[in-house]
């Protein structure tokens, strides 16, 4: 099978400027027709750490948010909150970066929904029986809407090699506990200096693994699941994340992720990439560092993992930025150049192999 790749590139002029080529791309690519009047649509994005300037201008996705209104949609955006502590591990803090960045109602005409709640508990489980979960726990917003956008800012990536459409999709619609499961495959302990006690974390604990001792709780490494949700119910961090987990395990984490967003959505999600500042790192960074590349365009597909591939070949081929982390112009693959020891193709093998769509597409240009 060959997926279909719709690509605009970044030439504008008088009556033609980048948001109408989206627009034509957008129309190109029959994403309307994921779409049904009435449908509540989740515009997947991210709306970058507070100090990033490496994501999707807003001004890009209030014309997509236009463009689901048109057909009857009612758009929303949304991004589940992260695992670290950064400007959006609550929806509080998440919402207020969002609007920092640009993400204001005034500016996009849609509402921010962060996808597993407040803080991010509100999630529920999705079957894939994939290799390392049977289960993925999918922020419930996305589970609920009727249809779904991935609007992605390709770019490297320190743990992925590249981060796309999958990478978008799967570690960042995964709950808080979600994401702790693809980071680490080490139990997580207690801190005994830091635990106050106050027994929070065994209310949360579904494998009632952890009991008191002496005051401070503790955590039964045989009845431990690994799940995670004690790491980020802890009030006073006394339950470290452990970000441990091999580069090629964490891809297919991911990969197994993307497979529980997309479950049931058969049909009903498009995906729009922007290789746009293509940063040697994630929009998670609070900087982003000069692209490794010029701009070259944006892409449409309704296959993730073609997308993905199609994004890869067009940096590939692109001339390397000598004055970013590159250092050199002459250099084919940037992702392993960026960061040598990961292996980014795992996650459009396994992509593939599990049925998420095909590296092999067909790039129509317009
Ligand atoms: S990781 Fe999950 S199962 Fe293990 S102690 Fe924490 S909450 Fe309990
Ligand atoms: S939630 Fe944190 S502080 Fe409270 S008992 Fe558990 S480890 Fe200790």
């Amino acid at each position: 099978m060959v997926a279909e790749v719709y690509f605009t590139d970044m030439r504008a002029r008088q009556g033609l400027n980048m948001l109408d080529k989206l627009e034509r791309l957008f129309d190109a690519a029959g994403l309307e027709e994921i779409i049904s009047p009435g449908d509540l649509v989740a515009l997947k994005v991210h709306f970058g750490e507070r100090g990033n300037t490496g994501y999707v201008r807003p001004q890009f996705v209030r014309r997509i948010v236009d463009k689901v209104k048109a057909r009857g949609g009612k758009p929303f955006l949304t991004d589940a909150n992260t695992l670290y502590v950064g400007s959006r591990a609550n929806a509080v803090d998440h919402i207020q970066t969002a609007i920092e960045n640009g993400f204001d109602f005034a500016v996009v005409g849609a509402p921010i929904v962060i996808a597993d709640g407040l803080t991010g508990k509100d999630y529920r489980h999705v079957e894939i029986n994939g290799k390392h979960f049977r289960e993925v726990k999918i922020g419930t917003a996305v589970l609920d809407a009727d249809a779904l956008i991935a609007i992605t800012h390709f770019k490297g990536h320190e743990m992925t090699g590249f981060g796309g459409t999958l990478k978008n999709l799967g570690m960042g619609l995964g709950s808080r506990s979600g994401k702790q499961q693809m980071h680490s495959d080490v139990k997580p302990q207690v801190d005994p200096e830091k635990c106050i006690g106050c027994e929070k974390c065994q209310e949360w604990c579904p494998g009632a693994a952890i009991y008191t001792e002496g005051g401070k709780s503790v955590i039964a490494k045989d009845k431990c699941i690994g799940c995670g949700e004690c790491t980020v119910t802890c009030p006073v961090r006394a339950i470290a994340i452990r970000w441990e987990t091999k580069p090629d395990v964490i891809q297919e984490k991911i990969v197994e992720y993307t497979m529980g967003v997309l479950k049931g959505k058969e049909g009903k999600a498009g995906f729009i990439t922007f290789l746009t500042n293509v940063t040697p790192d994630c929009d998670c960074c609070s900087w982003s560092d000069a692209p490794v590349v010029a701009d070259i365009g944006i892409l449409a597909s309704k296959d993730p993992v073609a997308l993905d591939q199609a994004c890869v070949d067009l940096v590939f081929k692109a001339r390397g930025n000598p004055a970013s982390a590159l250092g050199r112009d002459d250099v084919e693959d940037k992702f392993r150049a960026l960061h040598p020891d990961i292996d980014w193709r795992v996650q459009l093998e396994y992509g593939e192999k599990m049925g998420l769509g095909t590296r092999e597409y067909r790039l129509i240009k317009l």
